[in-house]
């Protein structure tokens, strides 16, 4: 089969393995149809130093495809069925996967496509609570997004920070994958949004998602627009995965009680933190990492009944994953970028 391999530092490569055998008890076989990139794969590619893994490692931690074999033993999946894919191969019977908080696993084994081998292959062989059933009316690019996309987004705006209809949010990088998807998603909640993107030509495009105020982070301070734009008082809930570049403002745009969430860091892993003004203000700061298997299946119900669809910025070629990872880096994108595999 052909699968998409990080061969080494910075250099993927389409290469031709050994087709998975069939499926062991327990597990399935999945011919996957389209995996999604995410900023996690540009860590990976990057060799992120806190990643223990192997290389060559097949990439790509999301995407959507459909049971082909079934292992003994297994009753929740049949062949034909169509499944999104979770990277994170969890226990399934600690404290935190019984209480359905599967990102927070005890036994954690590893992330497909970051430690261990992911998704960009013809097929896979894994743990059925890992392909979660597709709803019908989802086509297959849109299913793609629903592991980490949606359901980081999910877990994010709702689990951690509760964000709840007429609050006000600052969503920051609204042009990326995760930043089209919180807009659309904080939107059909009742938000007011405002959200930052890197050019003026991106300005249109995220009101059109429901932004009701854009602000060019490289034109124009975000944070002085915020606070002016809310009497002085600030956001109810900051949408944080920059990082250093924005953190400290991002606090700064918070009200008194404000929550920040915070799921990603790409511009570098330390930043400086006002302690006077988080104990004074009460402020609340969420780490979220990934989603569970309910924050999956709600992100999936939105996508068939239409109320909440991925924004995708373009659909490749397996092959071509490599550049779309460059392209990322450069944030030269809008939404989601998804790769067709092969059939
Ligand atoms: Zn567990």
């Amino acid at each position: 089969m052909l699968a998409l391999r990080l061969i080494a530092e910075g250099r993927t490569e389409l290469v031709e393995m050994e087709t998975p055998p069939a499926p062991p008890a327990g597990q399935v076989k999945v011919q996957m149809k389209t995996v999604a990139l995410n900023h996690i794969d540009v860590w990976g590619l990057r060799g992120m130093a806190f990643a223990k893994r192997k290389l060559p490692l097949t990439v790509a931690v999301e995407g959507a495809g459909v049971v082909v074999e079934v292992g003994a033993g297994v009753t929740s999946h049949k062949v034909g069925d169509r499944v999104a894919l979770y990277a994170g191969v969890t226990c399934g019977h600690c404290k935190r996967c019984l209480r359905g908080q599967e990102n927070l696993c005890e036994n954690i084994a590893g992330i497909m496509g970051f430690h261990i081998d992911g998704l960009a292959a013809q097929y896979v062989n894994l743990d059925p609570r890992q392909a979660i059933h597709i709803p019908d009316g989802v086509n297959d690019v849109d299913a793609a997004c629903a592991t980490t996309t949606f359901g980081t987004v999910e877990h994010m705006l709702f689990e951690n920070a509760r964000l709840e209809p007429g609050e006000t949010i600052l969503i920051q990088a609204g042009g990326s994958g995760i930043g089209t998807t919180a807009i659309r998603m904080a939107k059909k909640a009742g938000a007011y949004i405002f959200t930052t993107v890197g050019s003026d030509e991106k300005i249109d495009k995220v009101k059109a998602l429901g932004a009701d105020v854009a602000i060019n982070y490289n034109k124009d301070r975000f944070e002085s627009i915020v606070r002016r734009q809310t009497d002085k008082k600030g956001v109810d809930v900051v949408f944080e995965h920059v990082g250093p570049d924005t953190w400290a403002k991002s606090l700064f745009c918070l009200k008194r009680g404000g929550r920040l969430v915070t799921c990603g860091s790409t511009t570098g892993v330390s930043a400086e933190t006002n302690l006077f003004a988080l104990f004074q203000n009460q402020i609340r700061i969420f780490g979220s990492f990934g989603a569970n298997f309910g924050n999956i299946r709600s992100g999936l119900a939105k996508m068939a009944d239409k109320s909440v669809l991925p924004v995708i910025d373009s659909e490749i070629e397996l092959g071509d994953i490599g550049t779309a990872l460059r392209r990322m880096q450069s944030r030269d994108l809008f939404g989601k970028i998804v790769a067709h595999v092969p059939g």
